[in-house]
């Protein structure tokens, strides 16, 4: 059991076990610290250095080699300076723990094989050394233990044959070597591994689903979202199954066709397919189909990609129907409706809007911003009543009435009306949806009109066409309060038509309403001021109401009165007189009368009248205080 060679292999043996214990180590890779890897494995070749050391190979008598070198070296090479000081130490501390002679010699060789081995390390490009690479780092190992032999004692020396030294470089190279090679193969085969499960982990989270079919159509991966869209209990039962395990056969064959077809086209390619599961729901699958190549070129299996696209679609087809719709509502509004973006400038509008407004329809288009059409709409006539000089100042209040909700109506060049209703939204566009009010607004005005006439009716006397009885005591009641106010004086003057009885009498009562109607336009006549008002006060009796006109005035106004009656010239041969005549009785209001005095200007006229009835008729009288003074009546007749 003392052959030499016995202690190489056992040398061997312990490297290779070293080896297969670090390639077994389940260090897990991506929690696991990079130092406490590099710590370990520099540990563990410590401890096989310590037991190669308990095992060394006698290759002379009294001259004892190990693989301790390699696995200094090694440990530097693979895994950096952390995991060469770990190694070397143990290495180092060990050797002088077991003393002689050589322990100088062995130190020397021990740093050798770490100035390499961190050289080595510091040399190599990326984590794995190349193969040249190795073969070169085994050969300075090589010549490390020759090297070292020259720091033995001059004794030990001498008793080395220098044919020794080529086999134990040779050792030294073929240990070196086989254990660079087959830890780096470790190192390139974990890699791999921790691709692998990246890859897997990626392909496993993928909301898409993900398999390779071979070129028979068995699954030979799929990840779970492939599981989910076809309805199985987990991706690997999928393993070795085909589509027509899961769909109904027509389904399942026109996917192989599909497969088949990617297959000879050699090209990646995507489709839409509709797809029903043999529970009847149904999807909508994007697919992508592309071949997986062997190293000769040759299709070896079809990578699927599928997206279920069915909400996409389904939303896209919501989208177009809801589209479809609002452009239909929008096409048959009767209303005209604009959108206008933040910066008000046009987005879309709808026929109707652009028909509503004919001379600027060209600008209403989008893009152009509000303020150009409405400046234009200004210029060219279209909006009206808008001064010149203010078209500035009215575009800017348009323009700022967008950015908050309203209703505005106005006129158009051809007499149209327009109701605007904006509203604006949060993100600052707005809408606006315009209205022909033209109707509303005729009939707004027709309304207006009727109005104002019934309310003229309601005061107008029917035969006469003057003021009635109750629209008279309404201006005499503001007149007399005007008179208190100090603003003017105050006369009326009340006619009544002498023996108009007897003229009903003799003409018929129509002839008697005809001779009503001139006398009022008698009336008319005299009352030119704008405060003067005439009125049927009742039968064949009438007012006119003369506001700031002194009794003197007024009495002037009555005699023209009853002049312009006697011009008539209508026969009457019921009266004394021949013709139609009237006897006017004047009353006057000093400006300041308050009191009792004010409300009886009407009995005083027509005391007054009395008085001109009691003189001969055909006369004008003024009321006095006292005793009324008889006026001379101008003499017309
Ligand atoms: P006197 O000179 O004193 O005023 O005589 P007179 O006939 O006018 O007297 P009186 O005031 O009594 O008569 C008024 C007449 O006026 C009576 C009525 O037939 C007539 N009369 C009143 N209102 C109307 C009317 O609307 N149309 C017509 N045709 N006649 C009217
Ligand atoms: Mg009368
Ligand atoms: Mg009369």
């Amino acid at each position: 059991m003392s052959s030499p060679w016995y202690e190489l292999l056992a040398n061997l043996a312990i490297l290779s076990m070293l080896v297969l214990i670090w390639s077994n180590a389940r260090l897990p890779n991506i929690v696991c610290p990079q130092i406490v890897r590099q710590l370990g494995f520099g540990l563990l070749l410590g401890i096989g250095a310590i037991i190669v050391m308990l095992r060394p190979f006698e290759i002379e008598p009294g001259v004892f080699i190990d693989s301790r070198t390699t696995l200094v070296a090694v440990s530097g090479l693979f895994g950096g300076p952390v995991a060469l000081i770990v190694t070397a130490f143990c290495a180092a501390a060990f050797r002088v723990y077991l003393g002689g002679a050589g322990v100088f010699a062995g130190l020397t060789g021990i740093g050798l094989a770490a100035a390499i081995g961190v050289l080595a390390h510091a040399l190599k490009k990326n984590d794995r050394p190349s193969t040249r690479g190795i073969v070169l780092f085994s050969a300075c190992i090589a010549a490390v233990g020759p090297l070292s032999f020259l720091a033995l004692p001059h004794a030990k020396l001498s008793m080395l044959a220098p044919g020794t030294l080529i086999p134990i470089a040779i050792i030294a190279f073929a240990a070196t070597l086989l254990v660079s090679l087959a830890v780096a193969n470790e190192t390139r085969r974990r890699d791999a591994v921790l691709k692998n499960h990246i890859y897997k982990t990626v392909i496993d989270s993928l909301p898409d689903c993900l398999n390779v079919k071979d070129t028979e159509g068995r699954f030979i991966l799929a990840n779970p979202a492939t599981a989910a869209l076809m309805k199985a209990a987990n991706a690997d039962t999928l393993l070795g199954k085909t589509d027509f395990d899961f769909y109904p056969p027509d389904i399942a064959a026109a996917f192989r066709a599909d497969e088949q077809k990617a297959l000879q086209q050699g090209t990646a390619e995507v489709i839409e397919q509709q797809v029903t599961h043999r529970d009847g729901s149904t999807a909508t699958l994007s697919t992508l189909k592309s071949p997986v190549r062997d190293d000769a070129g040759r299709a070896t299996g079809l990578i699927t990609h599928n997206r279920d696209i069915t909400a996409k679609v389904h939303l896209e087809a919501a989208l177009a129907e809801s589209e479809r719709k609002a452009t239909a509502a929008l096409t048959n509004m009767a209303d005209g409706i604009i959108m206008f973006d933040k910066d008000l400038r046009v987005v879309f509008c709808n026929e109707q809007y652009r028909a509503m407004f004919p001379l600027t329809a060209d600008l209403r288009v989008p893009g152009t911003p509000a303020a150009s059409i409405l400046y234009a709409s200004i210029a060219r006539g279209e909006l009206i009543n808008i001064p010149a000089d203010k078209a500035t100042e009215w575009v800017n209040a348009a323009c700022s009435r967008l950015r908050q909700p309203g209703t505005v109506q106005f006129p158009l060049f051809d007499g149209r009306w327009i109701e605007s209703r904006t509203s604006p939204a949060a993100d600052g566009t707005c809408f606006v949806v315009c209205s022909d009010i033209t109707k509303g607004k005729q009939s707004e005005q027709a309304l207006r009109d009727l109005n104002m006439r019934l309310a003229e009716l309601a005061e107008t006397d029917g035969l006469t066409g003057l003021l009635n009885r109750r629209a008279f005591d309404a201006v005499m009641t503001e007149e007399v309060a005007r008179v208190g106010r100090g603003e003017g004086a105050l006369s009326l003057l009340l006619l009544d038509v002498d023996r108009f009885k007897a003229f009903n009498d003799t003409y018929g009562h129509t002839a008697g309403d005809d001779c009503l109607r001139a006398i009022a336009e008698c009336l008319r006549a005299v009352a030119r001021r704008a405060g003067d008002r005439a009125a049927r006060y009742g039968g064949e009796e009438m007012v006119l109401i003369l506001p700031n006109t002194s009794e003197e005035g007024a009495v002037a106004l009555a005699h023209e009165l009853r002049n312009r009656i006697r011009a008539l010239d209508m026969v009457h041969t019921g009266s004394e007189k021949g013709i139609v005549t009237a006897s006017i009785g004047v009353a006057t209001l000093a400006n300041h009368t308050i009191g009792p005095d004010a409300g009886r200007l009407v009995v005083r006229a027509d005391e007054a009248l009395y008085l001109a009835k009691a003189s001969g008729r055909d006369l004008v009288r003024t009321w006095e205080p006292a005793k009324p003074k008889l006026v001379r009546a101008k003499s017309n007749g």
